[in-house]
């Protein structure tokens, strides 16, 4: 894999700060519609701007032959651009770095083409990137499994025995996956506060968010043809955050035999920005020590790891901007998504273009870098404390949650942008 495209000392004409989640060594993909039109197309943020591929390709001034006909950018979502595979992916991405570098006057120069296809972020509006057929979410992350597991089972039984042999997840739910910035409804449903007591219906009043991270599947593979791990990464197309929102109320009394359903399936936030697996390469770092080892099937050789710094902020409606509660580290995550991927397929279960893979609440080692309020406030044992004088276990109506990625190069930084919401009140309340 060509590694050109992370040089540091690359730079485009237009200007990016070095903190900027966007340079030109990122290149995230989006779908926008620009002002005055109402037809939503595919386009890459860079800094504070949109670029119009569909219009680019259309005028002809994209030389990527692969897309040239198959137009998979004048399209409402990614999914065509997603199957066509790694090979498109590596030359559209070196052609739009080669357009909008500082010494290719082409667009630079060309203000009319600029006019057309350039639009400042603050005036289009995003959309759900992709048709996303099937949302899968695992349960990766060691320390969240083992600080969940202790707080329900204690710290003897806090991870089950198949815990280390295979990344555990579950199906989720496609249809309530919502973009960044959409409101989020607390859900009503069925608990039991009280084991004594019949159950109940009402407003969750345990709801949470969860840290994740997810990678969406690129060309998919045939019913019955499992994908190996050593081909796993020419599957993925590109990453971004998740906020995995839960009802602990409604999991704790609903999960038991089958695992996570109402509690988890009102609405699941992601960043509207697919960061591509190319502007990751820099950032590949070992993860935590597998041990035991995993079966042959979930072993392939080189780091798989990335060290992408994760935040969340908490702001309640009296707080002027959010409070950092988290910070922790995709590093710390024990099943790559390559492993995911391969586990996911081993059975010869089919997955298609633009379905989502989430990592599963990502926690770091300390206190501060646990990724869901349920660990954070320890049940609700120890509440977080927030500027003001507040405190929270869980969230309350009105709360807005922000979470950022990014991973951090050489005076230039790889950025996810921002996954969030805000809690609106139930409307069985
Ligand atoms: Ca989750």
């Amino acid at each position: 894999m060509s590694d050109s495209t992370t040089d540091p000392s690359l730079s485009s004409f237009l200007d990016v700060d070095a903190n900027h989640p966007f340079p030109i060594q990122n290149l995230p993909y989006g779908v926008f519609t620009p002002p005055a039109s109402t037809v939503p197309r595919v386009g890459v943020a860079i800094g504070d701007h949109v670029l119009d591929l569909a219009v680019l390709n259309e005028e002809g001034a994209l030389d990527v032959p692969e897309i040239r006909d198959a137009h998979p950018f004048a399209q409402g979502t990614l999914n065509a651009f997603m199957d066509l595979g790694t090979s498109a992916w590596t030359t559209t991405r070196n052609e739009l770095q080669r357009l909008l570098r500082a010494d290719t006057p082409k667009l630079r120069d060309d203000t009319s083409l600029r006019e057309r296809v350039l639009h400042p972020r603050t005036d289009v509006s995003l959309q759900l990137p992709v048709d996303i057929g099937d949302y899968t979410d695992f349960y990766s992350s060691k320390q969240h499994a083992r600080n969940v597991g202790t707080m329900f089972r204690g710290p003897e039984n806090a991870l089950k025995d198949n815990w280390v042999h295979l990344p555990v997840g579950y199906h989720g739910r496609a249809s309530s996956v919502i973009l960044s910035g959409q409101d989020v409804q607390r859900p009503c449903g069925q608990t039991r506060p009280d084991a004594d007591e019949p159950p109940i219906y009402g407003p969750s009043q345990l709801l949470d968010f969860e840290l994740e991270t997810g990678f969406f599947v690129g060309d998919g593979n045939d019913l019955g043809s499992p994908i190996p791990i050593d081909e796993a990464s020419d599957h993925i197309f590109g990453m971004v955050l998740v906020n995995d929102w839960s009802a602990r109320d409604i999991q704790g009394w609903e999960y038991e035999p089958l695992g996570p359903f109402l509690g988890k399936s009102f609405a699941t936030t992601i960043s509207p920005w697919v960061v591509p697996m190319e502007a990751l390469e820099p950032f590949r770092t070992d993860g935590p020590s597998q041990d035991p080892e995993p079966l042959d099937y979930l072993q392939a050789d080189g780091d798989a790891a990335y060290d992408i710094t994760l935040e969340v902020g908490l702001q309640t409606p009296s707080m002027a901007d959010p409070h950092t509660v988290c910070r922790t580290n995709f590093r710390y995550l024990y099943w790559t998504m390559r492993q995911q991927l391969a586990h996911h397929t081993v059975n010869g279960c089919n997955v298609r273009p633009g379905d989502l893979l989430a990592s599963g609440t990502i926690s770091g080692p300390t206190e501060d870098s646990y990724g869901s309020m349920l660990e954070l406030s320890w049940r609700g044992e120890e509440p977080v404390s927030l500027p003001g004088d507040e405190r929270r276990s869980f969230l309350n109506d009105g709360d807005r949650v922000v979470m950022r990625g990014y991973a951090q190069g050489d005076g230039y930084r790889i950025g996810f942008g921002t996954a969030e919401g805000t809690v609106r009140p139930a409307p069985c309340a």
